[in-house]
């Protein structure tokens, strides 16, 4: 098996729900088959894959715990047969390390362990789930990660969550260097506040907060999964091909 000029294929973690589904199937209105992968809920999965091969384009649904490094083993197996079975191939064009959690708590009362939650899932999880897929990422392929707004600008309550993120800006700088051999070329998104469940879903829910946030985005309102999920299937697209080691904001202009 090889992987010709067909329709890429992307692995999304993360997407039964929030940005990773909008990313999923807005790659999917480009023809990318695309792979998701859940926490717990199967049934979610299931109904995004059906609705991506609703558009006519493949899709698979795998269980992951992004925060628990040993499982990535048996994730890494489960991929590669899921490739060859449904997608005929055996490597993936495009990841998007998509999943994360928000913890809010101030500086001085954020715990050990939601500190070790926050760094499991978003930097340990990001940093070792790429390294272990790496023999099955196709050279000339394609890193997202996912940072946020959080990580250039401040707001109280996201100490924690905010130093992950800047570790994985970091990171996506050192592993573009060092995937540049392979072509394989890595940038990092970083969306403002955007109405998904999220952080208990609070940019959705509380209208004070939507409305503050709002008022300090140059645009005039808060994000949507859409506003996301088209900005990863453009810096996925072709023409992206140039785009590496870069952090790209997209938040209406937040906090300018
Ligand atoms: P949601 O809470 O809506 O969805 C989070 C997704 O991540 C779910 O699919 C969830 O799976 C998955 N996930 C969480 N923990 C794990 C884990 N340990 N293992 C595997 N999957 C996990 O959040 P968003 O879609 O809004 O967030 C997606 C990304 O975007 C995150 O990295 C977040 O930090 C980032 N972000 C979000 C912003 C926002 O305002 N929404 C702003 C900036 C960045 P399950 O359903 O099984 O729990």
């Amino acid at each position: 098996m090889s992987t010709s000029k067909r329709n890429p294929v992307a692995l999304i973690t993360g997407g039964n729900r929030g940005l990773g589904k909008s990313m999923a199937l807005h790659l999917a209105d480009r023809g990318v088959g695309v792979v998701i992968t859940y926490r717990s809920n199967a049934a979610e999965a299931t109904d995004v894959v059906k609705q991506i091969e609703a558009k006519g384009v493949k899709a698979a649904a795998l269980a992951l715990d992004v925060g628990d490094v040993r499982g990535f083993d048996a994730f890494a197996g489960a991929l590669k047969a899921e490739l060859a079975g449904r997608f005929g191939r055996d490597r993936l064009d495009h990841l998007v390390n998509n999943a994360g959690i928000g913890v809010h708590a101030s500086f001085a009362e954020t715990t050990e362990e939601q500190f070790d939650a926050l760094m499991n899932v978003h930097l340990k999880g990001t940093f070792f789930l790429t390294q272990k897929l790496l023999p099955l990422i196709a050279d000339g392929g394609r890193i997202l990660n996912v940072s946020s707004g959080l990580a250039r600008f401040t707001f109280p309550g996201y100490a924690a969550y905010a130093a992950m993120k800047g570790g994985i800006e970091v990171l996506t700088r050192y592993m573009a260097k060092e995937l540049g051999p392979r072509k394989i070329t890595v940038n990092v998104l970083a969306p403002g506040a955007i109405e998904t469940d999220f952080g208990g879903g609070a940019v959705r829910d509380n209208a004070e907060l939507n409305r503050m946030i709002a008022a300090q985005t140059a645009l005039g309102r808060v994000g949507l999964p859409d506003d996301i999920g088209g900005a990863v299937a453009l810096l996925l697209s072709p023409e992206g091909g140039w785009i590496n080691g870069q952090r790209i904001e997209a938040s209406g202009g937040m906090m300018l």
